[in-house]
């Protein structure tokens, strides 16, 4: 058996695991999933749908553990030694590996705005970044979003479904 290590569970990372799993009928790998997120991978484009009602486990795109593939959830890939082929992740784990996958993503953008990392300032990616947007909610009348592109506007949105009054600073004349 071959051993794949794909890093990142989102959405790419579950798809392509998923596809080799159906295609994969002579049973040639064995993959692990090393991701950071606290759990396993959901529907990021949907996750706007938070502040409608929908849950974690709504958005949730499935656990894909089982015989063949191992899934490992707050867990950081920190180094990759391509020599001996391993990789290494924040709480010490060596995996080795046949072949690589990288599905790390992205990352947002801030700007480096003075002020950015002060309490109350998030950014729009993860379930976590929901949890703590509604707990910053919490007693607040208003809230301001940086960015009125696309997720701008959805952000914006979820503060009115949080019942603030919602203000979007955008640097486009539209
Ligand atoms: C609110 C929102 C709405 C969106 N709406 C749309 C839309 O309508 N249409 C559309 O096409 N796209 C949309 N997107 C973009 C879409 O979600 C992304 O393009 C897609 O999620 C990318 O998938 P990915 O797996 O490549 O990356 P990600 O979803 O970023 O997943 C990468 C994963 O890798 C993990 N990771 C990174 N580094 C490491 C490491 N060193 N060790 C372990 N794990 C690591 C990350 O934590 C993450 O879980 C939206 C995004 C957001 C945030």
């Amino acid at each position: 058996m071959e051993e794949l290590v794909v890093i990142g569970n989102g959405m790419v990372g579950h798809r392509l695991v998923e596809a080799l799993r159906d295609r994969d009928t002579d049973r040639r790998w064995h993959v692990t999933v090393v991701g950071e997120e606290p759990r396993t991978a959901y529907d990021r484009v949907a996750l706007s749908s938070y502040f409608d009602g929908a849950s974690a486990q709504d958005l949730s795109l499935g656990d894909l553990s089982g015989p063949a593939v191992d899934v490992h959830v707050s867990e950081r890939a920190t180094a990759v030694d391509r020599v001996r082929r391993t990789v290494t992740t924040a709480s010490g784990r060596e995996l080795p590996y046949d072949r690589l996958v990288l599905a790390t993503g992205s990352t947002p953008f801030v700007p480096p705005i003075p002020g950015h990392d002060l309490p109350g300032c998030h950014v729009y990616r993860t379930i976590e970044d929901l949890e703590a947007i509604t707990a910053s909610a919490r007693g607040a009348r208003t809230g301001v979003v940086v960015g009125g592109g696309l997720l701008g506007l959805e952000a914006a949105n979820a503060l009115r479904l949080l019942g603030l009054e919602a203000h979007v600073v955008e640097l486009a004349p539209t």
